[in-house]
């Protein structure tokens, strides 16, 4: 049999791509604790019915892009496609609507059948975060002002701009609506079949339309400022007034719609112009209606989802292979007493490792080969006195230390 390739559109994850991808994790879990969200984990799968609501959903993620199956008992199953449905689901299947806000902090696999290419997969994976049950525009400002942390921690925020819009709410929305079905109505011979199918269903997607001949149509559509109302003015504002307080930079695109349906209000994206088409980095909005959705009772809710793969392609320094202590026991004779000092090594957090064969020469090849910062040589006479060779494998020198005194040495 020829050797198995992963699937198409799937990556293993080894060595440096790795570390890229954990660092990112490991990062946005440390500041979504200290910013107050708690983590969550729903299932990979779920009923199809979480994602695909009726007739409502025009996304192209619900229609052309999810993994729907019928499993061995003939129920209809979806791999997740994004998080912020499932964690919706979550809130109402817990009973946790009467215990809000809730402050959730989310990252694991996602699964789209789309065409791969640079940062794009079919199984990618983010992190999100969401405030599930607050109305007020300190929460919008709060959970974009903690992205944008986020992507200082990791180094990426001089390459990424905070492009901000509202989509008011549904007044302003219906009113604006109108205002687009006019506009591309008149503009239909150069829509491409994609958004005139967009034009009968939800008008808005349009603006978020990939397709170059779509852009050009889109670039003189009406924006929705003459359309919002005084509330959904007043909002924005609120918004616009907590990210200064919170020392957000943004600038404002009209175009920003978001690839899910359920927004209002608030919706925004950090972009970079280093990843090529694939420029989005995170993104998200205000979601007033899914909870009902799911059926739980009206619960307004603001989050984003971020790409891990596109975040770590972008990280300037990615996090160093470790550097362990090497621990070299020269004959079968001093084997205990390296175990003992493995066990002593680990249990004060240093990474320590013995080959499990080798003799002295084979064994300091190998701990050079692994990034070794330092060789602790285990001879029968050190040892008979309670002692060892230490050699620092970065400078070379090395001398005689006391067993007892190695831990704190290598501290
Ligand atoms: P895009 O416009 O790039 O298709 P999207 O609007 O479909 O993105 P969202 O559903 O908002 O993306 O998901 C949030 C983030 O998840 C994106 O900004 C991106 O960083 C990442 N993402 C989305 N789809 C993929 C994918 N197929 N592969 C890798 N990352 C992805
Ligand atoms: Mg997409």
């Amino acid at each position: 049999m020829s050797a198995l390739q992963p699937a198409r559109g799937t990556r293993d994850l080894i060595g440096e791509e790795a570390r890229r991808h954990f660092h990112v994790i490991e990062t946005a879990r440390r500041i979504a604790a200290v910013w107050g969200f708690d983590e969550w984990s729903t299932p990979v799968f779920e009923d199809t019915r979480v994602f695909a609501r009726g007739l409502g959903d025009t996304s192209d993620v619900v229609m052309k892009e999810m993994y729907t199956f019928a499993d061995r008992g003939g129920d209809s199953i979806t791999l997740r496609p994004e998080a912020t449905a499932g964690i919706c689901r979550a809130l109402v299947s817990n009973g946790l609507t009467q215990t809000l806000p809730q402050k959730v902090f989310y990252t694991g696999p996602m699964f789209r059948y789309e065409r791969p290419q640079k940062g794009r997969y079919r199984q990618f994976h983010q992190i999100d975060v969401e405030v599930l049950g607050s109305a007020e525009p300190l929460a919008d400002a709060e959970v974009i002002a903690c992205g944008w942390t986020i992507l200082q921690a990791l180094g990426v925020a001089r390459e990424v701009t905070l492009e901000l819009n509202t989509l008011g709410d549904k007044a302003s929305r219906d009113a604006y609506r109108a205002a687009l079905v006019e506009y591309f109505g008149a503009h239909r011979a150069s829509l491409s079949d994609d958004s005139l199918a967009r034009l009968e269903r939800n008008p808005l997607r349009i603006l978020d339309s990939k397709d170059e001949g779509d852009r050009r149509v889109v670039a003189d559509a009406p924006v929705i400022d003459p359309y919002l109302t005084p509330e959904a003015r007043r909002f924005y504002d609120g918004v616009r007034r907590h990210l200064g307080h919170f020392g957000v930079p943004f600038i404002e695109n009209r175009r920003i719609v978001r690839g899910l349906d359920y927004y209002s209000h608030t919706a925004f994206e950090f972009v970079t112009a280093s990843l090529g088409a694939q420029g989005t980095v995170m993104g998200g909005g205000r979601y007033d209606g899914l909870v009902e959705e799911m059926g739980g009772p009206h619960t307004p809710c603001i989050g984003w989802a971020a790409g891990i793969e596109r975040l770590a392609m972008l990280l300037a320094n990615p996090p160093a292979p470790p550097a362990p202590v090497a621990v070299i026991p020269v004959g079968e004779a001093q084997e205990a007493a390296a175990i003992g000092l493995l066990q002593a090594l680990r249990e004060a957090g240093i990474r320590a490792e013995a080959e499990y064969r080798g003799n002295l020469k084979r064994r300091m090849e190998r701990a050079n080969r692994a990034g070794a910062r330092a060789a602790v040589i285990l001879g029968e006479a050190e040892v008979a006195r309670g002692a060892a060779q230490l050699k620092d494998l970065t400078t070379g020198s090395q001398s005689e230390v006391k067993l007892a005194e190695l831990v704190a040495r290598l501290a």
